[in-house]
């Protein structure tokens, strides 16, 4: 089988994440909240070959629809050669995991933590059970530590965030049943102004990766992914990340791109004429993420990305 026969075979994202595991490479995760950025992130997808997970929080699932994502995102899949998965992202409560669920979501990010420990275990626990109920395959991702919330640009560094330690990572796998750990390992949501502008980048403690990977023995994610260094990045995901989260630098491109195809059109009313540069712009951002991820053991060989 050629590599795209071996993609268009139906896998799971438990298929896909074990293979790309063993391969040394991430799988990136970009979130939508209409349906520009779906066709961004499946075309760029497309493009390079690679499987890829759209990611919807609350707030986009509540604009963009629970039910409605979910079947945009099952029709695009079917047209597919590339796998296409579908997560909720953060998701705070028991009744919204199970909407998600029941809407056919591969994936749920089941977020209790801004809880003390013990509660979000509790919290975590019955969430994934409910879920499972449901679906047997779903995979449920479940968060311990802050990372800060709101991927938007922010003015200062949010508050104290402390590193997600290897002992309560194993604790919380172990009482919790997920298949998926989102620990706070230097990542943080959203990017500082500086970021936007190229000036700064976020630094991982890969380490400290490293050893909530053998702790864990989960699949982890990495959360607020936008504006981290490229070389941080590629060691992360060989100290054990398998999923890697990218939302502002998609809205970032998706605004940028919009004022700029508005300005470049300024008596334009039709839609489908202002949009298609704003889905050239997002898909060229997911484009070089997905490369990056997929790019390990071939290091050296990797162009710049922006
Ligand atoms: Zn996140």
């Amino acid at each position: 089988m050629t590599a795209i026969e071996t993609l268009k075979s139906k896998n799971t994202l438990r298929d896909v994440l074990t293979r790309t595991e063993k391969e040394g490479t991430g799988l990136g995760h970009f979130n939508v909240a209409d349906q520009t950025l779906v066709k961004a992130v499946v075309a760029a997808a497309a493009e390079a070959e690679l499987p890829v997970i759209i990611g919807a929080s609350e707030g986009e699932r509540e604009f963009f629809g629970a039910r409605e994502l979910a079947a945009f995102v099952i029709a695009q899949r079917q047209e597919s050669d590339v796998p296409i998965f579908l997560n909720a992202d953060h998701t705070h409560s028991l009744a919204k995991a199970v909407e998600a669920a029941t809407a056919g979501f591969d994936s749920v990010v089941i977020d209790f933590s801004a809880l003390p420990f013990e509660e979000n275990v509790a919290r975590t626990r019955e969430a994934v059970q409910a879920i499972k109920a449901i679906n047997p395959a779903i995979l449920a991702e479940g968060e311990i530590g802050n990372i800060g919330t709101g991927s938007e640009i922010h003015e200062t560094a949010q508050g104290d965030r402390t590193l997600s330690t290897p002992e309560e990572a194993r604790q919380f796998v172990a009482a919790t049943g997920v298949d998926i750990l989102a620990p706070a390992v230097g990542n943080m949501h959203g990017m500082l102004k500086s970021m936007v502008q190229g000036k700064a980048k976020k630094h991982l403690d890969i380490e400290r990766i490293a050893q909530i990977k053998h702790a864990a023995g989960v699949f982890l994610t990495l959360h607020g992914g936008s504006g981290t260094d490229d070389e941080h990045f590629r060691k992360a995901i060989a100290a054990g990340i398998n999923i890697i989260h990218i939302n502002t630098e998609l809205r970032v491109a998706w605004r940028r791109s919009l004022e700029d195809s508005l300005k470049r059109q300024p008596n334009e009313v039709v839609p489908y004429k202002i949009l298609p540069p704003v889905v050239d712009s997002v898909k060229r951002v997911v484009g070089s993420r997905l490369r990056l991820f997929s790019a390990q053991g071939m290091v050296n060989e990797m162009p710049a990305t922006a």
